[in-house]
């Protein structure tokens, strides 16, 4: 039997209002130790995946939506929604989902590990857990002290990524976490990404509207299919 996965979608599907796009993961299955890309062009639903993944968005229907938690518990995430269980939503966020959003998202007025600190302050996590050991990693050892205006783009997308890790999380979301890096760092972040999925044992998804270099850097890759009013997710490994 297949490894027990971290998420596990089918028919989640999300419709904009107004004759808006309609999202439907048709099938997500996301495992501890890897790291897949979820590749579509602008606007095709990519960040709307992401949020559902994050419990921010409300499914407007979910055959399944079940979350795996480091403990081994599985957790039914469209039962929660259909019973209104915001706060096991909450709770379940807070612990097993690290979310790099696509600005980054740091707080200006705190350093950058002020900033990595957050997720497990949120939690009451004593200490710094393995944050050196994540700076170490991520290449910003050196410049974590300073605050987000004085850390380069790149800089600040790694604080971003110490952030979504610093409380352990099972699931990491990345929203183009390269968009705003040139195409070496770009290469360096997926290459970041991917390690640290695999030497963590979580399950990592990044949505990018690059194949090339989410395939370059290992990744499984996931389409977004795009026709007129509708957009498809659907995973290869359950079809
Ligand atoms: P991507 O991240 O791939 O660029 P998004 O998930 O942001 O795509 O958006 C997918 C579609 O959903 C777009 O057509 C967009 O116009 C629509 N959309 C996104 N957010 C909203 C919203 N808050 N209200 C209405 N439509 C939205
Ligand atoms: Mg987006």
């Amino acid at each position: 039997m297949a490894e027990m996965p971290v998420v596990e979608l089918q028919g989640v599907e999300r419709r904009w209002g107004g004759g808006g796009l309609l999202v439907a993961i048709e099938s997500l299955r996301l495992v501890p130790g890897e790291a897949t890309a979820l590749v579509g062009p602008s606007g095709c639903g990519k960040s709307t995946c992401l949020d559902l993944l994050a419990f921010t968005l409300r499914p407007d229907r979910a055959h399944r939506f079940a979350v795996t938690a480091r403990d081994g518990q599985v957790h039914d995430v469209a039962a929660h929604w259909a019973a209104g269980h915001s706060g096991a939503l909450l709770s379940l966020r807070a612990r097993e989902i690290g979310y790099v959003l696509q600005t980054g998202a740091l707080l200006p007025y705190l350093s950058g590990f002020e900033n990595a600190m957050l997720s497990r302050r949120l939690l009451g996590l004593d200490g710094e857990g393995d944050l050196p050991g994540l700076f170490a990693a991520l290449e910003i050892a050196a410049v974590v002290h300073r605050r987000p205006a004085q850390l380069s783009v790149g800089e600040r997308q790694r604080v971003a990524v110490a952030r979504a890790l610093a409380h352990k999380p099972h699931l990491l979301l990345a929203d183009e976490p390269t968009a705003a890096l040139d195409p070496y760092q770009a290469e360096k972040t997926f290459a970041l990404l991917v390690n640290l999925a695999r030497d963590r044992g979580c399950a990592v998804l990044i949505a990018t509207h690059d194949p090339e270099l989410a395939r370059a850097a290992g990744c499984r890759i996931v389409p977004c299919a795009i026709e007129p009013g509708r957009t498809a997710i659907a995973d290869l490994v359950m079809a």
